[in-house]
């Protein structure tokens, strides 16, 4: 007996619902929680972004006001399955307490947080668990928090794989920070796509090396024209600008790595604008290019989408 009309659409409707989720699978969504620096600043938060790929959730740097950022995302902090430091400059990891215990308190976390980190991670995060020891006691017998939610297991890392599950995987590269060092990018691949975090670098060879023809390429800057109009003296200034990328500079690293985008993720000043960055960049590198801000969502499956927050 044939289908009837209604089967048939029925069926075709069946078959866009299960391509569609066959997409979803296979898409990584990056959002962008914070993208300033240390100055602080009210519009861009310190340097975090959330990744989602397959079923895992996973943070990387957890700069000032990263639980607010996720749950301005309503993503729970329990639904994190891992964070990764890119290094440890006090503006990538200042809200990582915050994250760690108000997640763990408010967000009902029952299962230990698994970090990765270079070398000095265990130290930090042994210190953090010594400062907040108080706490951590009267919330397990006074809130009645889950004692396993507040365990922290900590990995200081060195340039290899660092983390495969399900599909998803996680390279950290070592970048040029000097003398901040080792200092790490980080490199996902999850179901043939892949994006690069440069982390804190001045421009890396390495980093070309990892990044060749990426999706994504997430990339710090620095702009010496905005460090004018801080209070900062010049001398200093300097200072701060050799430890990372400028963007005639970042746009070299872009022609050289060939992302299918280059997105600018951590801003340094914070008060740098488009103006500062895009013309410069412009005189190296002509592919697509976006300004990172914070909760910006980029989306990477058959095709990139770039979604901004509505103001
Ligand atoms: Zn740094
Ligand atoms: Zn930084």
């Amino acid at each position: 007996m044939n289908p009837t009309i209604f089967e048939r659409l029925f069926l075709i409707l069946v078959c866009v619902i299960f391509f569609n989720l066959v997409i979803e699978a296979q898409t990584i969504k990056v959002t962008l929680l914070g993208t300033g620096a240390p100055a602080p600043v009210m519009d861009r938060f310190g340097p975090s972004i959330l990744i989602e790929a397959g079923d895992q959730k996973l943070v990387f740097d957890a700069g000032r006001g990263a639980l607010q950022r996720l749950t301005q995302m309503k993503v729970k902090q329990k639904e994190i399955q891992g964070v990764f430091f890119t290094h440890l400059h006090s503006d990538h990891v200042v809200g990582f307490p915050d994250f760690w215990l108000i997640g763990w308190l408010i967000g009902l976390r029952e299962t230990p947080l698994l970090v990765w980190g270079p070398e000095g991670t265990r130290k930090m995060i042994s210190n953090l668990e010594k400062a907040f020891e108080f706490d951590i006691k009267i919330r397990i017998s006074d809130d009645k928090a889950a004692p396993n939610g507040v365990v922290i297991k900590a990995v200081d890392i060195k340039e290899s794989v660092v983390y495969e599950k399900n599909g998803v995987k996680v390279t950290a590269f070592e970048v040029d920070h000097e003398p901040v060092k080792p200092a790490f990018g980080y490199r996902i691949d999850y179901a043939g796509r892949s994006l690069v975090l440069s982390g804190d670098t001045r421009p890396s060879e390495n980093l070309v090396k990892y990044a060749q023809g990426v999706d994504l390429l997430f990339h710090e800057i620095v702009s010496p024209e905005a460090f004018k109009r801080t209070p900062l003296d010049a001398e200093r200034a300097k200072s701060v600008a050799a430890h990372h990328t400028t963007p005639e500079q970042a746009g070299e690293i872009f022609s050289k790595s060939k992302p299918k985008l280059a997105v600018l993720s951590h801003i340094v000043p914070p008060t740098a604008t488009e103006a500062d960055l895009r013309p410069l960049i412009r005189k190296t590198y002509s592919g697509a290019l976006e300004l990172g801000e914070d909760l910006m969502v980029i989306e990477v499956g058959e095709k990139v989408l770039v979604r901004r927050p509505i103001k």
